[in-house]
């Protein structure tokens, strides 16, 4: 494949802060900013809505509804707007439903290549910051750059904690910990393109490091 196209790529488990630093490459690079997490999200939410199990003889039903519509991201202010279509889908997939449903159903083979494909299409069309848990090993094994974030299971809890505190979300720490653990194991366990660090990807370990710290290492790395 001929990569035209600039590819920041950033994997990792639950909780590592994939999100935040992505966003924030994105804004400095001025590159289109992509969340596969985000589209397995939606498949998940759909699935949920339209009240069809996560399992294998439902694959192509869920697969078809989340490829009915391509996928929108957009900066609004310090805001990031996920839209699936005309819907706005930004909140609804951040639920604790969601978040539950998202790993059986990214399982499921005909969404894994319904969306790698689309990911593969959306990322020839512009320079992209692409994050996820398969990207620098499936989806775009010819990228630029290609980072693999980590943290410790304590740091990731805590930060998933916080996050959902600040957004009004009633849970227990323990019960955060318990979800990351659940979703890390699912992800890195499944047989389709688990949750793997590429060969020739630069881990970046960022227990002890800033947000602002880890997009200036990683800005660093790739030469801007
Ligand atoms: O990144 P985020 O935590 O929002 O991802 C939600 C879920 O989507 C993950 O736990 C995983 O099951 C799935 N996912 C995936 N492949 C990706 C990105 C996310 O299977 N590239």
């Amino acid at each position: 494949m001929v990569d035209r196209h600039k590819s920041v790529v950033l994997d990792g488990p639950a909780g590592v802060g994939k999100g935040t630093i992505a966003k924030a490459l994105a804004r400095r690079l001025g590159y289109q900013y992509i969340d596969t997490g985000a589209m397995y999200r939606t498949a998940a939410l759909l699935a949920l809505e339209h009240d069809i199990p996560p399992e294998q003889p439902h694959e192509h039903e869920i697969a078809r509804l989340v490829l009915a519509h391509p996928f929108l991201f957009v900066f609004d202010g310090p805001l990031l707007r996920v839209f699936h279509g005309d819907r706005e889908v930004t909140d609804d997939i951040r639920t604790a439903e969601v978040s539950y449903l998202v790993s059986p159903v990214s399982a499921l083979a005909a969404v894994r290549k319904g969306l790698t494909d689309l990911q593969r299409q959306m990322a020839s069309q512009g320079n992209v910051v692409m994050e996820g848990r398969d990207v620098g090993t499936v989806v775009l094994p010819d990228a630029s750059h290609k980072f693999f974030l980590t943290a410790s299971d304590d740091i990731r809890a805590d930060r998933r904690y916080l996050e959902l505190q600040q957004k009004g979300v009633e849970i227990s720490p323990q019960q955060v910990r318990k979800d990351l653990a659940r979703r890390d194991h699912l992800d890195s366990t499944r047989k389709l393109a688990p949750l793997q660090q590429a060969k020739d990807a630069l881990v970046v370990d960022t227990s002890n490091m800033s947000i602002e710290e880890v997009v200036n290492c990683i800005l660093g790395k790739i030469g801007n």
